[in-house]
């Protein structure tokens, strides 16, 4: 599948997200009403006083893709950033490209400015999904599912990063939390999509040599990540995913905090992001 129509599930959540429903809750913490995406990006935002910057598709001027993005490719990014520069005002300019890493991975780029996915962690995401599901149609939903994590990821690192935003413990953590909270839009697909995502973890903890574990590195074990996204999707509506837990799902012992750990998760972000929201 092309990147292009993986991205246009992530489109679609940008747009629920940039909901004026949300941004009223935000001030309150209160659970966001799901709102339909709309066939249209938002192009013309309302001017913020903050806003001096925008997302843009392609590459800093200082940074040399190895691939240049394909038409189609660039047209959905575009529709992201225009969902964006919608939604949230920047201090500066972002630059979302996708390119070729030698590596499976997806970064932001403080000193460029930058959001990249790599093609390499496209495939990773692929194969790995292979290895639960032989349905090729099931599999593309599946790393679309995966790729709306990775952004929201990637875009809470730039959000804190340019806003200098406060974020005690692990960054690592409270990113994946707001990609997880973005996701859990309180329908049914959304949910779906949440676990999908979390059950990438799952099935890369597999790789993880318990005799060589990285205790020093900056990210949870990925096993730790499928739990925390699992408690979160439990958490926004208990009575509804009582089905999550269970033996090989979410254990009792979690699940009894997590409504909690949801609630306070999409408080704090919602607070965080506040001032920054263009109504
Ligand atoms: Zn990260």
């Amino acid at each position: 599948m092309k990147i292009a129509a993986y991205f246009a599930l992530a489109l679609a959540l940008l747009l629920t997200f940039a909901s004026p429903v949300l941004v009223t809750n935000a001030q309150t913490g209160a659970k966001p009403a799901p709102a339909k995406p709309t066939a249209t990006p938002t192009t013309v935002a309302k001017k913020h006083p903050l806003d001096k910057g925008d997302f843009r598709v392609g590459f800093p001027p200082k940074v040399k893709a190895k691939q240049a993005m394909a038409a189609d490719d660039k047209k959905v990014f575009q529709e992201i950033a225009d969902a964006l520069n919608g939604l949230i005002a920047m201090p500066r300019d972002i630059y979302i490209n996708i390119d070729q890493c030698d590596e499976p991975n997806a970064f932001y780029d403080s000193r460029n400015g930058q959001i990249t996915f790599c093609y390499e962690l496209l495939e990773q995401y692929e194969d790995d999904f292979k290895t639960i599901e032989k349905d090729q149609k099931k599999i593309d939903g599946m790393v679309e599912d995966t790729l709306v994590q990775t952004l929201f990821h990637e875009l809470g690192h730039c959000l804190i990063d340019v806003w200098e935003l406060p974020a005690t413990g692990r960054e690592e953590d409270a990113v994946d939390q707001l990609a997880t909270i973005l996701m859990l839009d309180d329908t049914e697909e959304g949910t779906l999509s949440t676990i999908n995502a979390a059950l990438q973890f799952d099935i890369a903890s597999k790789n993880d040599d318990p005799n060589d574990l990285a205790f020093w590195d900056e990210h949870s074990f990925s096993k730790t990540r499928f739990y925390d996204m699992i408690c979160l999707a439990y958490g926004s509506n208990p009575d509804k995913h009582e089905w999550m837990i269970g033996p090989d799902k979410l254990p009792e012992s979690r699940a009894v905090r997590c409504e909690e750990e949801y609630q306070r998760a999409n408080r704090s972000w919602m607070k965080l992001l506040a001032p920054y929201l263009i109504g």
